[in-house]
């Protein structure tokens, strides 16, 4: 790990380093599980966290043609990037902002009877325009409710004024593939996908699309596994990691007295002991709640984070790494094939994405791509 080469480098504390062709790898191993279905790829809250520039340039070089973000700016932003994806905003239709959707060529997701009667007035005003209808079928979060899904599988006319209807749905449980919800959720969705023929259908998450060929309907839509979150808790993980982060060493102590590290005392050294301060702090997003139980690998070392979390600094016992590895200048790994984002949000009593999507914007970023990402799409 020498980046001393690189000025931008050689001044950073942390170094975030994206790996977007194993986005690709990943992208094709979620392609193969689903066996023929397309696959469509969550770019939303920054692609995860990891950039949506590159990530969607990407994915699109790789063939995807349909995307999912949350906002109604964030889709606008992607336009921008790729101008003939097809781009679902699903969190829904917000008053007034029909004609945005039209201007960008933004497909709403639509989550409840109100959305769907406005997107049809407008698309009867302008012209036929796609529209995805969302059903909640045991998440209770967005989506059409019960009463509301019956009331349109029994007079479906307001569908008419959409140019392309892709019905969806979404898993509550679909990484603990033994919960009875999974199978619930599907055989609803599938009494409305029966009674509303004709059009496609998109249901899986990441792990959905591990539940097999009866979650897959006719489009994928991962996120987490695109960016190297086992969507197989439990299992070997089949994706390939995408993130490495590298902090810096600032100091090293040499502990030869007893004494407490960091805010609150929490940990005790015993000496000998030597601690690494590393310039990385939960300003980074190096989740507080790793502190004193995280890992790190110092060269091939596998060491612990001890004392707390500060904002912008952990601290490492290094007792057990050649003091030659460990001087000041020198790089450690935080993230990375030895310790990934499933590793540390068990560390940290979260999950992957809540590592990821912290990330933040102060390390210093490096993309991984062997092809050229100017000319996508
Ligand atoms: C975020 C999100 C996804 C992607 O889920 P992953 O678990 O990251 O694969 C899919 N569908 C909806 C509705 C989402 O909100």
């Amino acid at each position: 790990m020498n980046h001393d080469t690189d000025i931008a480098a050689a001044r950073a504390g942390a170094i975030l380093t994206v790996d977007l062709d194993a986005i690709a790898t990943n992208y094709a191993r979620l392609q193969a599980e689903l066996r023929g279905v397309p696959c469509a790829a969550v770019v939303k809250a920054d692609a995860y966290g990891l950039g949506v520039e590159l990530v969607a340039r990407r994915l699109a070089l790789a063939g995807c043609r349909d995307f999912f973000v949350a906002h109604l700016e964030e889709g606008i932003e992607l336009r921008g990037l790729l101008p003939a994806a097809r781009i679902y905003i699903l969190n829904g239709l917000y008053t007034a902002c029909a004609a945005d959707h039209t201007a960008h060529d933004l497909i709403p997701v639509l989550n409840d009877r109100g959305q769907i009667d406005d997107w049809a007035v407008h698309c009867r005003a302008t012209a036929p325009q796609p529209a995805a209808i969302h059903f909640d079928t045991g998440m209770t979060r967005l989506g059409l409710t019960p009463a509301e899904t019956d009331a349109l599988v029994d007079d479906p006319a307001p569908l008419d004024a959409f140019s392309d209807v892709l019905l969806m749905s979404h898993l509550a449980c679909a990484d603990e593939p033994g919960h009875e919800l999974n199978e619930l959720q599907r055989v609803r969705f599938d009494a409305i996908r029966d009674r509303l023929p004709g059009h496609r259908s998109c249901f899986a998450n990441s792990a959905g699309l591990f539940l097999g060929p009866a979650y897959h309907g006719d489009l994928g839509r991962p996120g987490i596994a695109l960016y190297g979150g086992n969507p197989v808790p439990g299992r070997a993980n089949p994706m390939r990691p995408v993130v490495r982060l590298e902090g810096r060493i600032l100091q090293l102590r040499q502990i030869d007295a007893p004494r407490t590290v960091g805010y609150g005392a929490t940990h005790e050294t015993a000496p000998p002991a030597r601690i690494a301060t590393v310039a990385v702090g939960y300003a980074d997003g190096y989740l507080r709640s790793i502190g004193n139980r995280g890992h790190a690998y110092v060269g091939e070392v596998r060491v612990p984070v001890v004392g707390r979390v500060s904002m912008d600094l952990i601290t490492l016992d290094v007792t057990d790494v050649p003091e030659a590895l460990c001087r000041p200048g020198r790089w450690v790994e935080l993230l990375g094939d030895r310790c990934t984002i499933d590793d540390l949000a068990l560390d940290g009593g979260t999950i992957g994405y809540e590592i990821l999507t912290a990330l933040g914007a102060r390390h210093h970023r490096v993309y991984k791509a062997t092809t050229n990402l100017g000319e996508a799409d």
